[in-house]
C-alpha cells in the first residue's frame, strides 16, 4: 500500500519511548493505524481502492503507519466508508473506532439518554474526545473528566454539559456511591473507574479500554452485585473485522464534520518524537494526523 496518512495514538507514544513492550520486536516502525491506496491486487482488493487498517499488531509486532509504504494482509483492511475522506479516516483512527466500541458496548447493555447522564473520563484526549462526540450526538447528557480546564469550551461544543476535574474524578470512593450515571466510558483505569462503578446506577454499564491513568483497579463487588453494574472491557486491536466495518460505517454517519475539524491537528514524521512524549504525559488534545509524505 502507499500510505496517505496514519494517525498518533497513545501507544504510539509508548512505542516510541520503548515501554511497556509495546514494541515486540527490532527493527520496527511505529505507527498503529494507516490509510492509503493498495498497490498490488489483494483477495477482496483492488489495485487502486483506498483502505485502512488499525490495530492487529501495527507498529507492535509488524510494520506500522509511520511510513510511504506498508505491506498488510487483505484481512486486516477495511474499505474506506463511502464519503469519508482518507484525512478524515486518520482523524478518527484507532482512537474512534475505540469510541464507536465503547458506545455499541453501551448500547448492547441497554444504556440509553433515559437512564441517565453518562460520564466520560480522558475526556480531551483522542478516545475520550470522540466518546463526547458520538454520545453528544445521540442526546446523552455528559460529564467529562479532564484533567485540563483550558479543553472545557472544545468539550462543549463536542457535547459534553458538565465537567469535574480529575482530581476530583480520582477521589478516594466508598464501595457505593450515589447513584449518578447510567453509563461510562473509561480511558484511564485507577481510581477513576474505581469512582465511576462505585457511582454507576441499578443495571447501568461502564465500557472500559484504557488505561492512560493506572493500570490498577481497587473496588469491590458490591457495584456488580448490589446494582447489577456491567463492567464491559473493550478493544480494538483483535476485534473481528465484521464488527469493524460496523463501527466505521457508522463513524461515518455518526460523527459530525464539525466535531472532527474541532478534534483534528495535523503533523509530519519529524514532529512525531516530540508529539509521541506528549501524549504519553497526558498533554495532547484530540487527535493528532500524521503525514508520513510531508
Ligand atoms: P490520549 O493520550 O489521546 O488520551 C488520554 C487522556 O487521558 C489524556 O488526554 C488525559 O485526558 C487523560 N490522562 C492522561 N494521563 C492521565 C492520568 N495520569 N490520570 C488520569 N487521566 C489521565 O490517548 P488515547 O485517547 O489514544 O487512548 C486513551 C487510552 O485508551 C490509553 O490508555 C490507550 O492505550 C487506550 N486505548 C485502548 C484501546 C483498546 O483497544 N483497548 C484502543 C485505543 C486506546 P484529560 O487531560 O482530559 O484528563
Amino acid at each position: 500500500m502507499a500510505v496517505r496518512y496514519s494517525s498518533l495514538n497513545y501507544k504510539d507514544g509508548l512505542a516510541l519511548a520503548g515501554k511497556n513492550k509495546v514494541v515486540r520486536r527490532y527493527p520496527m516502525v511505529p505507527g498503529v493505524d494507516l490509510v492509503g491506496e493498495v498497490l498490488e491486487d489483494a483477495v477482496g482488493f483492488e489495485k487502486g481502492q483506498t483502505v485502512l487498517c488499525t490495530g492487529f499488531g501495527l507498529g507492535e509486532k509488524h510494520f506500522g503507519g509511520f511510513s510511504q509504504r506498508a505491506r498488510l494482509k487483505p484481512e486486516w483492511l477495511v474499505p474506506l466508508p463511502d464519503g469519508m475522506s482518507p484525512h478524515t479516516a486518520m482523524v478518527i483512527g484507532t482512537a474512534g473506532l475505540t469510541a464507536m466500541l465503547c458506545v455499541m458496548a453501551l448500547e448492547e447493555a441497554g444504556v440509553t439518554p433515559e437512564r441517565g447522564p453518562v460520564i466520560v473520563s480522558g475526556a480531551s484526549g483522542g478516545v475520550g474526545s470522540l466518546a463526547v462526540a458520538l454520545l453528544g450526538r445521540q442526546g446523552f447528557e455528559i460529564t467529562a473528566v479532564t484533567g485540563k480546564p483550558e479543553s472545557h469550551d472544545r468539550l462543549r461544543a463536542l457535547g459534553a454539559t458538565a465537567f469535574r476535574s480529575r482530581d476530583e474524578a480520582g477521589a478516594e470512593s466508598k464501595p457505593l456511591e450515589s447513584r449518578t450515571w447510567g453509563g461510562a466510558v473509561d480511558t484511564v483505569g485507577g481510581p477513576i473507574l474505581a469512582r465511576i462503578l462505585a457511582e454507576t446506577d441499578q443495571g447501568g454499564a461502564v465500557a472500559a479500554c484504557g488505561n492512560a491513568g493506572s493500570m490498577g483497579l481497587s473496588t469491590t463487588v458490591l457495584p456488580f452485585i448490589l446494582r447489577a453494574v456491567r463492567l464491559q472491557g473493550v478493544e480494538s486491536v483483535i476485534c473481528p473485522v465484521e464488527r469493524r466495518r460496523v463501527a466505521w460505517d457508522r463513524l461515518a454517519r455518526e460523527l459530525p464534520d464539525d466535531a472532527l475539524e474541532k478534534v483534528a491537528h495535523e503533523a509530519s514524521l519529524a514532529d512525531v518524537p516530540d508529539l509521541a512524549d506528549a501524549i504519553r504525559h497526558g498533554r495532547v488534545e484530540g487527535r493528532v494526523v500524521v503525514d508520513p509524505n510531508a
